[in-house]
């Protein structure tokens, strides 16, 4: 066999190696310890000298005696790095496509949204934050920001102070209370560097002001930490600041005790979900601030209503979760139906009329079928998912004749590119693809706008996800992006722009025309599906 043959082998091998750790919930330190071991003398040995070096420098970090297990998120940080000495080489070609350039187990663990109007400041930016593995979404205004920053729920924000619309301290002002009670550390980068604005920025209680030009490697470095101190955070808390319900880690610790309870007590609990209905309207009506005051009422109206033994959690932005003890499904269905009708009689102004909101509530209760407790977390959903369905505004107790499982949304896929080569490849990866939560109901192509806009490809009240390339001979992709956004407005169509790395500047004009993200040739398509995938999870129920 030929050298090469060998390389191949032990890219082939990492490769396995890690999507199957990427698989367990933990590593023994000991087992990546030997796995870095023998990748040293070998990767050498073939001729992958870096790889070897690499793994000589990452063993330093195992121990070759302990059993502490290791999650992804710890080793993938360290191991991951190996496979790109591998993409780089192939990228050397002159493939379009640049394959495998994340694997699909490594996915991205915190999103970082970047509010900040210099569109080559932020594409280089998030080009630096993807190869440490972050997800990165992007706002070119304020409004857009702000948006972004109530429906993504980012785990840190940077904000440059001169936007186009509104200065980024007016930004600053009407999120960093949220940011606070949501644990979000802001940290605003400017070229504006006065005393006075970063004592302002500062008390305000913004973490970190950096001035530009940023120094990339110190910004990265400082993110990192700031990182290792929000994961500290939310392993310390258990109480949702927003609206002083348990949160989400307090919601999993307390079911798993619940069930392990009933399964030696037979100790019987429901468990309630609950989402807001059209809250997004709510939001886009009156504004996020009424948006969390909603939800602030609503908790507490909630936390009037139970009992002392009874566990209130936040599971979500606007969804809610109540775990009854020592009750049934008739008594607990007694209690949110006096939720219901106590949240039904507040009312809330904002714009100078009064609204009123509702919820819709799915109830399961603990029985002996169930083989573990998140099966109880699906038969609630699904109940929830009936209440839905029904109409909104009611409450369904989970029982087996309820109509299936929440079914996998239909999602229609356009490919517009006059590049019949990327035509091909993108259906072709569309072709195997599972988003979760949905389904891939249809793939087209067309090779210019005009022959897209003119085609009968629009179906009201089905969604959408559209990948634009941003030059094309006809009609290019920017007139077809604004003539998709004057014309089906309302409607669930995600567009993400294809574009050259020479054509930067339209970049801006597409994310100002509202495109939902951008992707720069050449790119790989693991890389584009699991961009898709972040973004779709956002139409999807
Ligand atoms: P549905 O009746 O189907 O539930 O419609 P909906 O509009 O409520 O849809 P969905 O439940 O998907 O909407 C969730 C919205 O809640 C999206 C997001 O903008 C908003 N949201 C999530 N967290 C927060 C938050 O902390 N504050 C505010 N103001 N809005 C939030
Ligand atoms: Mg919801
Ligand atoms: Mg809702
Ligand atoms: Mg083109």
């Amino acid at each position: 066999m030929t050298t090469r043959k060998y390389k191949e082998l032990v890219e082939q091998r990492i490769r396995q190696t890690l999507a199957q750790w990427s698989e367990q919930p933990a590593v023994e330190e000991k087992e990546i310890y030997r796995f870095l071991h023998n990748l040293k003398g070998t990767a050498g040995t073939v001729g992958l000298q870096e790889v070897g070096e690499l793994a000589e420098r990452l063993l330093n970090r195992f121990a070759d005696d302990s059993r502490s297990p290791w999650p992804e998120s710890e080793w993938g940080r360290h191991l991951y790095p190996l496979l790109e000495q591998f993409s780089e080489s192939a990228s050397s070609g002159t493939a379009v496509l640049k394959e495998g350039k994340r694997p699909p187990g490594a996915r991205p663990q915190f999103e970082v949204l970047i509010i900040e109007d210099d569109v080559e400041l932020v594409a280089f930016l998030r080009e630096s934050l993807e190869k440490d593995n972050y997800y990165v979404s992007i706002a070119l205004s304020a409004e857009r920001g702000l948006k972004l920053f109530y429906e993504n729920k980012p785990d840190m924000l940077l904000l440059d102070i001169m936007l186009p619309d509104k200065s980024g301290i007016d930004v600053l002002r009407q999120i960093v209370e949220k940011a606070k009670k949501e644990r979000i550390p802001i940290l605003i980068f400017s070229g504006e560097h006065s005393r006075e604005l970063q004592l302002y920025a500062y008390s305000l209680g913004v973490m970190d002001y950096i001035r530009k030009p940023v120094d990339i490697e110190l910004l990265l470095a400082l993110i990192r930490n700031r990182f290792v101190l929000k994961q500290e955070w939310q392993e310390a808390v258990v109480i949702d600041e927003l609206s002083g319900a348990f949160n989400r880690k307090y919601f999993n610790q307390t079911l798993k005790q619940l069930f392990s309870d009933y399964k030696r007590t037979e100790r019987e609990f429901t468990l309630a979900l609950f989402d807001l209905d059209h809250f997004k309207r709510v939001n886009d009506t009156y504004g996020h601030l009424v948006g969390d005051e909603v939800l602030q009422r609503f908790a507490e109206v909630v936390k009037k209503s139970i009992r002392l033994e009874d566990t209130f959690c936040r599971y979500g932005g606007e969804e809610f979760a109540l775990f009854m003890p020592h009750t049934g499904a008739a008594a607990s269905l007694q209690v949110i139906e006096r939720i219901r009708r106590r949240f039904a009689e507040v009312s809330f102004s904002a714009k100078n009329e009064s609204f009123k909101v509702t919820f819709s509530c799915g109830l399961a209760a603990v029985n002996e079928s169930l083989p573990h407790a998140d099966k109880l977390i699906e038969e609630a959903d699904q109940a929830l998912y009936a209440s839905k369905h029904g109409g909104r505004n009611r409450i369904t107790v989970y029982n087996r004749m309820l109509p299936g499982a929440k079914g996998a949304q239909p999602l229609n896929i356009i490919v517009v590119d006059d590049d019949a080569f990327i035509r091909e490849v993108l259906t072709g990866g569309f072709a195997g693809w599972h988003p979760s939560g949905g389904e891939v109901a249809s793939v087209r192509s067309f090779p210019d706008g005009t022959r897209f806009l003119e085609a009968d490809w629009y179906t009201p009240g089905e969604k959408y996800i559209i990948l634009l390339d941003g030059i094309m001979p006809e009609l290019d992709g920017l007139d077809v992006l604004a003539k998709l956004r004057a014309g089906y407005k309302g409607a669930e169509i995600l567009v993400i722009m294809l574009t050259g790395r020479q054509d930067q500047r339209d970049i801006i004009h597409a994310l100002q025309l509202g495109a939902d993200d951008y992707v720069i040739k050449p790119f790989g398509v693991q890389e584009l599906l699991a961009r898709i995938e972040r973004l779709v999870s956002r139409i999807l129920y």
